[in-house]
């Protein structure tokens, strides 16, 4: 098997695959990775869609090193399901030619859908991630402790294009202080986080979706780390109560958890926010703040609330609560006072960094 596709791996040049190759190859591929016949046919299908999006950007599609490895093998597979013992020898090998490094993976998407490439981010320093950790590495007071409180503090009542200042509790000379500063390495909840991601960009990969109006500090750590542009993911924070993180480091979030919270305006979901102060009223117990990735997708901003809401609506995958827009009871004069971004899939989120915070001064 290892034979056969290193022949064909390199027989293919898959790193340097046009869609024109894949339109004629994509088949005979297929045949050799294992795939279904039903999997080649709709393969065939993706295929031709990436030569429409070829053309619209000009001819060629992403090398396999940028993701495009993904893209390839869904569009000779789609649905389709590659024989387990292929995806070890295809994992192999990809590995062996540099286009995923050891840290990557193949991750089968769940419920017939594609293979997923999973990249652990590179920062990742667990020996076992399988087995979840809150990984600790950071300098007290050292230069990541330093950034995590400056954005806390510059993202306080931050002001987008919809310029309505925040007019939460929190006062002007409040101070965040981050005491220490986790990062969540667990591998299985990351898999499950990148296959959902992968079928939200799947589905949106047409669509240039426009990209949300974030913090600046959050926009630049989602560009420093790649986040799926294409699937819309963000960094988005989450205040939370010290005494949920070992669940959380052992499942992620978990929207049946949040339910318990009572008051959820806009549905039974996760609730995100870019907004430190909007943050912290959720956390203020004993607080801690988790720096999210959460994949947003296409975002439906509500006219008013919808407490009984449990997936987002048909054409969207998230919902957002936009401050000076949403009405939040029903009349003009009781509008949304923050951004909030509620997704309705616990897999939409990975809980990456864990900032345990208190405020000095007055709150
Ligand atoms: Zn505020």
């Amino acid at each position: 098997m290892d034979t056969v596709i290193a022949l064909h791996a390199s027989a293919l040049r898959l790193d340097r695959v046009s869609c024109d190759q894949l339109l004629q190859r994509g088949v005979e591929l297929a045949h050799h990775l294992g795939y279904s016949a039903a999997g080649i046919k709709r393969g065939t299908l993706a295929a031709r869609g990436m030569g429409i999006e070829s053309r619209a950007f000009g001819g060629g599609v992403p090398s396999m090193r940028h993701g495009g490895i993904t893209a390839s093998l869904q569009s000779v597979g789609a649905s389709g399901f590659i024989k387990p013992e292929a995806r070890e020898a295809i994992a192999e090998q990809m590995r062996r030619l540099g286009m995923i490094s050891d840290r990557g993976y193949l991750a089968d998407g769940g419920h017939g859908q594609p293979l997923v490439v999973v990249e652990v981010p590179s920062y990742f320093a667990s020996p076992t991630p399988d087995i979840p950790l809150l990984m600790s590495d950071y300098r007290e007071g050292g230069y990541n402790h330093r950034k995590a409180e400056e954005m806390l503090n510059e993202s306080r009542g931050f002001d987008g294009r919809h310029s309505i200042p925040c007019d939460c509790s929190m006062e002007d000379d409040t101070v965040f202080v981050v005491h220490r500063l986790h990062r969540l390495e667990n591998r299985p909840v990351f898999e499950r986080f990148k296959a959902y991601e992968a079928q939200v960009a799947e589905k949106r990969r047409q669509e240039q979706l426009d990209p949300v109006d974030m913090h600046p500090w959050l926009a630049r750590l989602a560009d420093k780390n790649d986040l799926s542009r294409v699937a819309n993911t963000v960094y988005l924070l989450h205040g939370t109560d010290k005494g949920n993180l070992a669940s959380i480091c052992q499942q992620g979030l978990k929207s049946s958890l949040s339910l318990a919270k009572g008051h959820l305006w806009y549905g039974k979901g996760l609730y995100f926010t870019p907004q430190s102060c909007k943050a912290w009223q959720y956390g203020a117990v004993r607080g801690c703040v988790l720096l999210c990735r959460v994949v947003l997708g296409r975002v439906q901003v509500l006219e008013d609330k919808c407490p009984q809401r449990l997936f987002p609506s048909s054409e969207f995958d998230s919902a957002m609560a936009m401050k000076g827009v949403t009405r939040h009871d029903g009349r003009h004069d009781a509008l949304q006072v923050h951004d909030e971004y509620i997704i309705y899939h616990d897999a939409a989120c990975y809980p990456e960094f864990v900032l345990e915070v208190s405020v000095n001064g007055p709150v």
